[in-house]
């Protein structure tokens, strides 16, 4: 089979191997589409904490199943399927109370173990979802970024009647948008730089947004709603000013969750978050819960994926998915990659 490889950063090879056999308890995957995240960019230039070359890139890749492993249901064989690209140990003290997101031992496809930038993936037969027949290759692309939305919005609690401010307007900033919005945010805040992002988040439903470049988002959010307006916000960039504005925004005693990866340490004010009581709250990826709400509210309509997707290059192509990111920028929300 044919796969890109990333050999080191900013080189991104194609190679000519044997297509990988599914062992016990896992299945092949003919990979139809997969997108490209912030995380696999972060790699690309080397900038990943906790990803290293040489490695595969693709974690939200969608396909059929074309071969199953020992013990592994054989119905599963041409399935339209995606699955959480997770690889846990299953015996960890999260892993036995359901939070395998967080297993001791975790190792993510196409971030520590080959992924989908190439013609097959192999994945464990038990993180393996079916696909609604109605839904494109493209949009059930989305439903790992979503899921990842999902996770964040769920462990911050109630959202009914919330004000929530979205710190950054890439695809996660979007996707959390939408779902506080679904689950009865009483105001969504965005705050990105980018115009075409901005214009997005407003099409998509954002009650306000703020270009950071032109105001600090704390003192128009702060005149906008005085002191106690902020009961909830989302970090999703993964910078310092970011996270400082939150700390400088929310009202005292309420959640800022912390979605974006970070590249590297950053200086807040933890005075700030001390004296103000305020819960820095991480987030990573999913457990299948979120996989299954992530699949109802892209079937229902109730969260909108293919907006999100700017930008399409066919799989033998896949060099040039990161020239266009680079080149477009902010114009760029999703990029997929088919194979179809
Ligand atoms: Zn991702
Ligand atoms: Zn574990």
């Amino acid at each position: 089979m044919r796969r890109f490889n990333l050999v080191e950063p900013q080189r991104l090879v194609e190679e000519e191997v044997p297509a990988p056999e599914p062992t016990a308890g896992e299945a092949l995957i003919a990979v139809k589409c997969v997108g490209v995240c912030g995380s696999d960019i972060h790699a690309y230039y080397g900038q990943h904490p906790y990803i290293s070359c040489p490695i595969v890139p693709g974690h939200e890749f969608v396909g059929m199943v074309t071969k199953v492993g020992e013990g592994v249901d054989e119905s599963w064989l041409g399935k339209r399927v995606t699955a959480l690209p997770s690889l846990v140990c299953g015996k960890c003290y999260n892993c036995r109370n359901d939070r395998f997101n967080i297993c001791q031992e975790l190792r993510v496809i196409g971030c520590q173990s080959d992924g989908a930038f190439a013609e097959f993936v192999r994945v464990p037969a038990d993180k393996l979802f079916a696909l609604p027949d109605d839904m494109s290759w493209e949009e059930a692309a989305l439903i790992e970024p979503l899921a990842v939305a999902v996770h964040a919005v769920r462990i911050a609690g109630d959202i009914v009647n919330q004000r929530v401010v979205v710190y950054g307007g890439g695809t996660i900033g979007l996707m959390v948008m939408q779902v506080v919005k679904a689950y009865g945010a009483k105001e969504v805040i965005l705050s990105e730089p980018d115009a075409y992002r901005r214009s997005l988040a407003q099409k998509l439903g954002a009650d306000y947004v703020i270009d950071p470049k032109g105001v600090q988002p704390s003192q128009w959010l702060m005149d906008k709603f005085g002191p106690e307006g902020i009961d909830l916000s989302f970090e999703c960039v993964g910078i310092e000013a970011t996270i400082q504005e939150a700390i400088l925004s929310n009202r005292k005693g309420t959640t800022i969750v912390v979605a974006g990866v970070f590249p590297k340490p950053v200086m807040v004010d933890m005075g700030l978050v001390q004296d103000r009581e305020l819960r820095l709250l991480g987030t990573l990826m999913y457990i299948k819960e979120d996989f299954t709400e992530a699949i109802e509210l892209l079937s229902s309509g109730k969260v909108q994926g293919l907006p999100l997707v700017t930008h399409r290059v066919d799989f033998a192509e896949t060099p040039r998915a990161f020239e266009i990111i680079e080149k477009e920028k902010g114009n760029c929300v999703k990029l997929l990659i088919k194979n179809e």
